[in-house]
């Protein structure tokens, strides 16, 4: 059986499309969600409010493997006025403060260019935590081989129905371990 991978998928947060819906005005509070495009189906959803100046992001996250974390985050915002008339509303990024029109989360939402930076360290704390779980439930078979080594045999003393409920918690979590590093990537290109 195949599961997801639990990293969370890049969210993303236009300030275009904010601004169209009102979002942007003071005052203004409630879910901005994410729709599947196929589906239509939610796949996920922040509370914000607004007070004209800056953005609060309310919300939950969840690292590979790791317990619900409750997230509150300000956005500050910036208006521009061009030579040919009107204004134009930007996110000031958190972490390099420049005006951004599209925010990303993961975990945080920052500009494209701070999460290219960052987004590697965080994928390899994520991958590592993710291999030390494999690697101690390998263990405890009595193997010390690699990754790439086939699921170790089942040790005599171990029941059939333990063996076969760590035998596919490891195949999922292999595959999902798998799937982390292309699926963020794939991500992060689509955007660009
Ligand atoms: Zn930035």
């Amino acid at each position: 059986m195949f599961s997801k991978p639990t990293v969370e998928g890049m969210r993303r947060l236009s300030i275009f499309s904010m601004h169209k819906h009102g979002v942007l005005e003071a005052g203004q509070s409630g879910n901005w969600l994410w729709q599947d495009a196929d589906t239509r189906e939610e796949t996920g959803r922040i509370g914000y409010f607004c007070d004209g100046h800056s953005l609060r992001l309310k919300y939950r996250s969840r690292d590979w493997g790791c317990e619900w974390e409750s997230i509150e985050e300000t956005i500050l915002l910036s208006k521009t006025y061009p030579n040919y008339g009107g204004v134009r509303n930007w996110f000031i990024c958190p972490s390099c403060h420049k005006r951004r029109g599209v925010l990303y989360g993961g975990k945080y939402f920052r500009c494209r260019e701070c999460y290219g930076a960052c987004y590697q360290t965080q994928l390899e704390d994520t991958k590592s935590r993710a291999l030390t779980k494999i690697y101690r439930r390998r263990h405890k078979l009595g193997e010390y081989g690699g990754l790439g080594e086939p699921f170790p045999q089942k040790p005599k003393w171990m029941r059939w129905a333990t063996y076969n409920r760590l035998y596919e918690v490891d195949a999922r979590e292999n595959e999902s371990l798998c799937q982390m590093e292309w699926v963020w990537l794939g991500k992060l290109r689509r955007k660009s």
